[in-house]
């Protein structure tokens, strides 16, 4: 929902750290020539003017849910600078989705205002983009699939509940990890604090950064009460990794 939280006046919604100010969750993943952004959230727009993007190579979809995809008619601009349609790379159940949330985008015939260009692509394993494996890392959400994404020593995995054995070892040897962690409290299609510490636990990356944060989290308090190499992200956070 984002921080502030509309309509909500908490210690952490009122809060002056600019880090306590979160918007949807994404990603801009840049290397060589690529600017790849995973997810295309509400604030897409926003987001890409403050992180000054120039061009969009490609977006990746973790899944079809609405904080994940309804920024994805804000494109269009990209599509006129580059004269191109946009790559877009995601699971068949999350096409189905965006076929069926972005109707108009896909309607046969003339349209009397601009729509944007997109290149449906299906993902169905590793697939190089630009020079890189991008590794799709199958978990579930609640009863939904979603998929995080490796590349070298970087992982992205928003939006879960449960990771597979199988999908555990793709993620070993990190050097930074991002994974969901939406509040302390248990909830039925996310992962919280504790879970996801544990899950670290387990695979043993050098830094994981949590993400999809919820108000019930402060970001200095917070930050006080995890290991050392388990951290808050926050909107703008930039990291390098080796890929
Ligand atoms: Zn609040
Ligand atoms: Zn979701
Ligand atoms: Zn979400």
């Amino acid at each position: 929902m984002g921080v502030p939280t509309l309509g909500c006046h908490c210690a952490v919604c009122d809060s002056t750290d600019p880090n306590d100010k979160r918007t949807r969750p994404s990603l801009l993943l840049s290397y060589g020539e690529g600017n790849v952004v995973i997810d295309t959230t509400p604030d897409f727009r926003f987001q890409a003017m403050r992180a000054r993007i120039d061009r969009l190579d490609a977006v990746l979809f973790t899944h079809g849910h609405a904080d994940h995809i309804l920024g994805l008619d804000d494109i269009r601009p990209y599509n006129l600078k580059q004269r191109a349609a946009v790559p877009i790379y995601a699971s068949r159940e999350t096409l189905a989705t965006l076929r069926r949330q972005f109707a108009y985008i896909f309607e046969e015939g003339p349209s009397e205002s601009s729509l944007p260009l997109v290149d449906l692509r299906e993902i169905a394993g590793p697939f190089d983009l630009f020079g890189r494996t991008i590794t799709p890392i199958p978990a579930m959400h609640g009863s939904q699939p979603v998929l995080g994404f490796r590349v070298g020593g970087a992982a992205y995995l928003t939006d879960f509940s449960k990771v597979p054995e199988s999908s555990k070892d793709m993620l070993r040897g990190l050097d930074h990890f991002i994974l969901d962690a939406l509040r302390y409290v248990p909830h039925p299609t996310h992962s919280n604090v504790e879970q996801s510490l544990a899950l670290v636990g387990e695979l043993k990356p050098k830094h994981a950064w949590f993400t999809h944060i919820c108000h019930d989290l402060g970001h200095a308090q917070t930050n006080a009460r995890l290991p050392e190499n388990v951290r808050l992200s926050y909107d703008g956070l930039e990291l390098e990794a080796a890929l």
